[in-house]
């Protein structure tokens, strides 16, 4: 099987996110994607994240319906209370749940992947599986080659595609998604409408949760 685990905050998920996700199947041949809700994602100690339970809560409802995506509960805080989720030890993990003949990516924005080298054991990531690194508004997918430090190089970039020593990075560059979560949580505690910009359900999560209402940092 050809499989992907796509982490994130996920605060919450959106189309973007299914967005990336469709590409990623469509060009990949993927049979699973693995959406990981982080418990304390690394990057975001600085503010509030939405408790775990919801971000999973939405994240499960963002994939009814869609048989090859999977909700995943490999970060979920009662495995590593109180611990942050480095993404190194989640792909180990899942990488012993599939078996010798699957074929892993990991599967991130280009906004994340030119901020790769602040995350733990980063290099000794990029060597643990291939990488699907989907295009996003505002963020050039030009500048993924610059992140990437001579010594991990396993040649001249191709086409799509930049090899490192054991693995590869693939560029998806035909996502074109002009949403976040930041601007959806926005949104929310404005009281404006999210319609069209998460899945119904998740809408309708939202405003049955009243989450957001109380959000007052952006990022
Ligand atoms: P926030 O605004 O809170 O940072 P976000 O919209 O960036 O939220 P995250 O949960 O941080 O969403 O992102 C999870 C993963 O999805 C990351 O790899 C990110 O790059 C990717 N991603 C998020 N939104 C998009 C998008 N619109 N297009 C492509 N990739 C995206
Ligand atoms: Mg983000």
């Amino acid at each position: 099987m050809n499989v992907a685990l796509f982490g994130g905050t996920f605060d919450p998920v959106h189309s973007g996110h299914l967005s990336a996700a469709r590409a990623a199947l469509q060009g990949f041949a993927l049979d699973l994607i693995y959406f990981v809700p982080a418990s304390m994602p690394p990057h975001k100690q600085g503010r509030s994240v939405t408790a775990f339970h919801h971000r999973y809560a939405m994240v499960a409802l963002a994939c009814a319906g869609e048989s090859r995506f999977l909700p995943s509960l490999l970060e979920a805080p009662e495995f590593d209370p109180g611990k942050p989720n480095y993404a190194i030890t989640t792909v180990r993990k899942l990488i012993q749940q599939l078996s010798e003949k699957d074929r892993l990516y990991f599967l991130i924005g280009t906004d994340a992947f030119l901020d790769i080298h602040h995350w733990h054991e980063w290099k000794a990531l990029l060597e643990c599986c291939d990488f699907i690194i989907a295009s996003r508004p505002g963020f050039p997918i030009s500048e993924i080659a610059q992140v990437i430090p001579q010594e991990l190089r396993g040649g001249p970039a191709d086409g799509n595609s930049i090899p490192l020593l054991r693995t590869r990075l693939h560029l998806l560059t035909t996502v074109d998604a002009d949403i976040s979560s930041s601007a959806i949580r926005q949104l929310a505690s404005e009281g404006q409408p999210i319609r069209g910009l998460v899945p119904a359900a998740v809408e309708e999560y939202v405003q049955k949760l009243g989450l957001f209402i109380h959000a007052n940092q952006t990022s």
